[in-house]
């Protein structure tokens, strides 16, 4: 309420400049039915499990009269190029839910119905793309990754048209809706927009506001600068714990960088399996791979001087602010290489670590095994482990391909430095093992697993669905080694279920 939106609650496809969002209300649907709850977040929120009326409030055909829903606005750069007024084109905002003084949760409907900002597109959610958004923000939350969450996934009991996806032909496919949950869904392109409309004193507010309300303990002289700091921290922080866990985005869109920097908009995702950098699983991120999972830092850093670039007529010098930014490699690379000591069991970064660690990584990218069960088997190597043969036996399981003379000799050469080095530890190697247990994941929510359960549950069996639903919430113990295995051959062809296209 502290911000002027447009009041007159149409969703015809417009820009609307002057607003920083538009009163819009979600549109019926036939039939909502809850197939999935968080009860976790429920707790947290204090909400029971909703029954009878309460699913209609899910599916959108029922709102609170204290709801206030709204739809944001905000612009973004797609793809490293300016592309204007975007918006929540289908996701709406229900009203922010207080759960202390302290903290609030803003809950949003995403997939319910058009607004403003649908552009061309109908503000709907296929099942398909709303099982994979539900069930990975929680993995993710489960990983300890910043993200953004999610209560409850309903399915509308209504058909949703979708062009070009398993076969290129239209089809129709279940529609699905995920109230999804976060302090804000606020992003780097809502401070974008309002610096291209040069709407300053909207832009000078919306800043004041976010720091106020999400870092309060910076208020002050230079707070505006000390903000956009924090922001780079918290994105430098995400990425590095998408690097630990094998995370690839695949859409870094400015509109899809959240300013809390919490992991937001699951779309083209993926776990990693085979450890390949330049892996994008998004097909309309060609030939550039600009999303690539290698490549997430440096677009954090991109997508970041574009919300310099935002802010910067809040600045009558922007000479700090310039340095700030160009803190980002220091900023990342500490962060960065204080994450992999711990994946590999180091008690701290010194001597040589940086050159172990840049070795270690090659070393990975040249045999691309799976990332998981390769650190998993690192977990486990034994001390005495020595001769060429007895490495290459102990990682066998981890590798997609054989591996060829040169790529053992690498292999068993890299493992004599790294066990030399754990040598020089000054704590045990049980202590070792421990951490690197609470830094490696040993199950990860596959792109091929939730391909199959959602095809399964578009059969009307939830029996996997449920099953990973499980796992996810207990991702570094090994009581779901059901899930422990490389990815199997189908699914390299399988479209769907290795790489994704952004229109879901
Ligand atoms: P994304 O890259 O998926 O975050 O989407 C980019 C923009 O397209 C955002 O403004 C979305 O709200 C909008 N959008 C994506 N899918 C739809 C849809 N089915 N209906 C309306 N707007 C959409
Ligand atoms: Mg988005
Ligand atoms: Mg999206």
């Amino acid at each position: 309420e502290s911000f002027e939106g447009d009041q007159s609650g149409n969703p015809q496809p417009r820009q609307t400049p002057g607003v920083l969002y538009s009163k819009i209300m979600p549109d019926p649907v036939r039939k909502p039915e809850l197939l999935a709850w968080t009860e976790d977040l429920a707790i947290e929120l204090g909400i029971h499990k909703p029954n009878g009326k309460d699913i209609e409030l899910l599916g959108g055909n029922f709102v609170n009269p204290t709801m206030k829903p709204y739809a944001a606005c905000y612009a973004g750069h797609q793809f490293g190029n300016w592309a204007g007024q975007l918006g929540d084109g289908r996701a709406i905002t229900l009203g922010e839910w207080p759960v202390s003084p302290e903290k609030s949760w803003e809950l949003q409907l995403k997939g319910a119905g058009m607004t403003p900002y649908s552009r061309r597109a109908d503000g709907r959610a296929v099942l398909r793309s709303s099982v994979r958004e539900y069930l990975m923000s929680e993995a993710m939350y489960h990983l300890g990754v910043p993200t953004t969450r999610a209560l409850s996934l309903v399915a509308t009991g209504e058909p949703v048209r979708r062009d070009m996806f398993y076969d290129g032909r239209p089809a129709n496919e279940p529609g699905a809706i995920v109230m999804r949950a976060a302090p804000s869904f606020l992003r780097f392109g809502n401070f974008e927009m309002l610096a291209a409309r040069k709407e300053y004193d909207h832009l000078r507010q919306l800043a004041d506001w976010t720091i106020e309300k999400f870092h309060p303990h910076i208020k002050g002289e230079d707070q505006t600068l000390t903000w956009f700091k924090e922001v780079l921290e918290k994105t430098a922080t995400m990425v590095v714990e998408w690097l630990r866990v094998g995370f690839v985005h695949g859409v870094m869109n400015t509109d899809n960088m959240s300013i809390l920097g919490l992991t937001i908009d699951y779309g083209p995702f993926s776990f990693l399996d085979a450890y390949d950098p330049n892996f994008s699983p998004n097909t309309t991120d060609h030939p550039g791979l600009r999303y690539a999972f290698g490549k997430q830092h440096s677009i954090a850093y991109w997508n970041l001087g574009c919300l310099a670039n935002a802010i910067a007529p809040l600045f009558d010098d922007t000479t700090e602010l310039i340095k700030v930014l160009e803190s980002f490699a220091p900023v990342f690379y500490e962060k960065y290489y204080a994450m992999k000591a711990g994946k590999m069991g180091l008690d701290e970064v010194k001597g040589n670590d940086i050159e172990l660690i840049d070795q270690f990584e090659d070393l990975l990218a040249t045999l691309q095994p799976d990332m998981t069960i390769f650190y998993q088997l690192l977990i486990e190597l034994p001390e005495d482990l020595r001769d060429e043969q007895s490495v290459a036996l102990h990682f066998a399981p981890a590798l997609y391909d054989q591996l060829n003379a040169t790529e053992l000799t690498l292999l068993s050469k890299n493992i004599k430095n790294y066990q030399a080095r754990m040598e020089l530890n000054n704590t045990s190697r049980d202590l070792a093992k421990s951490q690197m247990r609470t830094n490696n994941p040993r199950f990860i929510l596959r792109n091929f697993l939730l391909y199959q359960a959602i095809q399964d549950l578009e059969k009307g069996d939830d029996g996997l669905f449920k099953r990973l639903q499980a796992a996810l919430q207990d991702p570094y113990s090994d009581q779901h080694d059901e899930f422990f295995g490389l990815r199997p051959a189908w699914a390299n062809e399988q479209p769907g279920s290795a790489t994704l296209s952004c229109s879901s």
